[in-house]
C-alpha cells in the first residue's frame, strides 16, 4: 500500500511539498548536491513525519518519493508510507531523535561549503557577536509571561558547537544527542568536514535559522582571512 494520499496535495505549504521545493531551492545553493543532505518536517496537526529518502538528487526529489514516520507513536520506525524501491536516508536516527527527544518540527542537514570550511576553523565551538543577523537566531532566554525563548540581541555572542564527522552518518547521533543535552536552546550543531544540522519548531523557523547561519559561516569565513576576530570584546 503506498498511501500517497499522505503526500499528494495541491497546498504548496503541505509538508511534503515543502521538502521537495526546499531541497530544490538548496540543491541550486550547493548546500545538498550529488544526494548529498537531508530535510525533514513534522506535521504540526498530524504529529506525521515527512522525510527525504537517501541516493536522490534533491532537485528531482517528488512527494512520492518521501517516507512518512508516525510521529505520535510511542515506538520507533512506525512508518504510514515507504515509497517502492527507495531506501531511508542514513540521517534517519538522527532526525528521529531530533523529533522525538528535543520537540524538532523540522530538520535541515546540508554539506555547506561555508558550514565545512568553519568546522575547520574553529576547535569545539564556533563563535560570532556583534554581526546584526545573529538576532534571527534563538537565545538561552524565555520570555517571562510566554515562556518562549527570545532571540540574540546584537552584543549577544552566537555559539554552535561542533563534533567530529564519523564514516556513516547513523554514528553521529549520541555526539549530537550529547550536544543537544549540553546546549538546550540551540538550533544547530556542525560536523566537521561535513556540514550542519539546523532545526527550529517550524521549517518556517528551521529554515530562516539555517539562512541566517550559513550568511554568518560565510561571514567568518571572510573575517578570518582578513585578521577581523569574530567575537568582538567590548
Ligand atoms: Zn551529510
Amino acid at each position: 500500500m503506498m498511501q500517497d494520499h499522505l503526500v499528494v496535495s495541491d497546498d504548496s505549504n503541505h509538508p511534503a511539498n515543502m521538502v521537495c521545493s526546499l531541497s530544490r531551492q538548496f540543491y541550486e545553493k550547493e548546500w545538498c548536491v550529488g544526494t548529498g543532505g537531508s530535510i525533514a518536517i513534522r506535521d504540526e496537526e498530524t504529529g506525521f513525519c515527512y522525510l527525504a529518502p537517501s541516493g536522490v538528487q534533491k532537485e528531482l526529489l517528488k512527494p512520492q518519493d518521501l517516507f512518512v514516520l508516525d510521529g505520535n507513536s510511542k515506538e520507533q520506525d512506525v512508518y504510514l508510507r515507504k515509497p517502492a524501491g527507495l531506501k531511508l536516508s542514513d540521517c534517519t536516527p538522527i532526525f528521529q531523535m531530533l523529533f522525538q527527544n528535543f520537540n524538532a518540527g523540522a530538520i535541515i542537514h546540508t554539506h555547506s561549503p561555508n558550514a565545512v570550511l568553519t568546522s575547520l576553523l574553529y576547535d569545539d565551538v564556533f563563535e560570532i557577536s556583534h554581526i546584526e543577523q545573529i538576532k534571527a537566531l534563538p537565545s538561552e532566554r524565555v520570555n517571562a509571561e510566554t515562556g518562549k525563548p527570545v532571540n540574540l540581541l546584537f552584543e549577544d555572542t552566537l555559539k554552535i558547537p561542533i563534533i567530529d564527522n564519523q564514516n556513516f552518518e547513523y554514528e553521529l547521533t549520541d555526539g549530537l544527542q550529547e550536544m543537544c543535552q549540553k546546549w538546550p536552546h540551540g538550533c544547530a550543531v556542525l560536523v566537521r568536514r561535513h556540514g550542519i544540522f539546523v532545526w527550529g519548531p517550524s521549517i518556517t523557523k528551521a529554515k530562516i535559522y539555517n539562512e541566517s547561519i550559513d550568511y554568518l559561516l560565510g561571514l567568518a569565513i571572510k573575517m578570518h582571512q582578513l585578521g577581523i576576530p569574530t567575537v568582538k570584546k567590548n
